[in-house]
């Protein structure tokens, strides 16, 4: 979009607007900082507000030290659809009027697949953060915005060989970098605060290590109904510890309209969603994790965790080739199946799939260079 060759800094939009997309791009704004003043794009955040309460947005923007945005659409609470609608048209304005050189999405939300439509529409190049992923199951909404948005991205950055892998297969080998997981860049900035932080938030919730699973569940598939939600929750409550499950508000919202009130028990303790370094905290403490989030079941990883996935695929096969991950679905017996056969805790990490926490640092000097060498800044 915009053809000046004047020397100016070249100017980068950062889509955002869930959860995990706030981690992602903390990291990047971080390594786009630490630049020298003279090869740095200027960056700025736009907010979707997909998600829009504070204990998913705000405590992010504040644990994380991510600047404030200076767009917030407010598109939070709608259906799919009509927010997609109002994304790309809010977007697009705003491509518009900044005449940015690149846009940067992260994932596979809906916020992504829309910061990409518009970028494209906008004639703006796109920087596709976790580029690559694949389930090959075509129901998740977020298989259908990650493939799409790579088929519209300009740069690709990728997380794991894998995924590199995977885009060949549909034919683009152009532009596609193995860069690492950004998410693995900002676990191992948290780390010591984790190490520092372990004893106190455990004391919070009365846990002790390797005395409680950590679940979590949120995919569309596992929240069709309060029905299929609460016989998840029953077989959380009747295994042999405690379970303790912040809860996302999708899920809580599929509970509260079928009006289901979830029980608090000394079995399983539903927690409102933690902050990132709680949440790596109780991780890191679980005898195993139990979870359909793709972010969690890395996290698991990277501690050497057990993880049970409560999924039938999934995008981070590595997890599962190297023997930390189970794919085991939600049916209650093969849970707990799955729950008698859990490794030992090991304290040896295993080996680094995703890179080795420069992923950021990788991915904003390919994208400077290339804006660079297209504005002959
Ligand atoms: N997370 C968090 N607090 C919570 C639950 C999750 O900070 O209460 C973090 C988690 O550690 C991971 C990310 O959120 O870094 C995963 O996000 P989510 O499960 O919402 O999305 P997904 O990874 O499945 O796209």
């Amino acid at each position: 979009m915009a053809t000046s060759t004047a020397r100016r800094a070249p100017t980068v939009l950062s889509v955002v607007g869930a959860r995990p997309q706030f981690i992602k791009a903390a990291v990047v704004c971080q390594a786009i900082n630490a630049r020298p003043s003279a090869h740095r794009p200027r960056h700025r955040l736009v907010h979707t507000g997909q998600h829009f309460e504070p204990q998913m947005s705000e405590v992010f923007f504040r644990d994380l030290r991510l600047p404030a945005p200076t767009h917030q659409l407010g598109l939070g609470g709608l259906s799919p659809a009509k927010q997609l609608g109002r994304m790309v048209e809010a977007l697009a304005e705003i491509y518009e009027r900044q005449q940015p050189d690149a846009v940067i999405v992260y994932g596979d939300t809906t916020s992504t697949l829309a910061g990409a439509l518009a970028a494209s529409l906008c004639h703006v190049p796109i920087a596709h953060v976790e580029a690559g992923l694949r389930s090959f199951n075509r129901r998740m909404p977020e298989e259908i915005n990650r493939v799409t948005t790579d088929h519209l991205a300009t740069w690709l950055f990728c997380p794991s060989d894998t995924s590199v892998k995977n885009l060949a297969r549909e034919g683009i080998t152009d532009s596609v970098w193995m860069v690492g997981d950004v998410m693995i860049d900002a676990l191992t900035q948290t780390q010591a605060a984790v190490t520092s932080g372990s004893a106190q938030t455990l004391r919070r919730w009365e846990l002790t290590p390797q005395g409680y699973y950590l679940a979590t569940v949120h995919r569309a598939e596992n929240t069709l109904s309060a029905q299929e939600v609460a016989r998840l929750l029953r077989t959380f409550e009747g295994l042999d510890r405690p379970a303790v499950l912040p809860l996302h508000p999708r899920t809580r919202e599929v509970l509260r309209a079928a009006g289901w009130r979830a029980p608090m028990t000394n079995r399983l303790r539903l927690l409102p969603p933690v902050s990132y370094p709680d949440m790596l905290i109780l991780e890191r403490s679980a005898r195993a994790i139990l979870t359909d989030s793709g972010g969690v079941q890395k996290e698991a990883y990277f501690w050497g965790v057990p993880c049970i996935t409560l999924r039938n695929e999934t995008e981070w096969v590595e997890t599962v080739a190297t023997g930390w991950n189970r794919l085991v679905g939600t049916q209650p017996g093969s849970i707990r199946a799955a729950l008698e056969q859990l490794p030992d805790p090991v304290r040896a990490r295993p080996r680094p799939v995703y890179g080795r926490g420069n992923a950021a640092t990788k991915l904003v000097n390919v994208l400077f260079a290339a804006l660079q060498r297209d504005r002959h800044v």
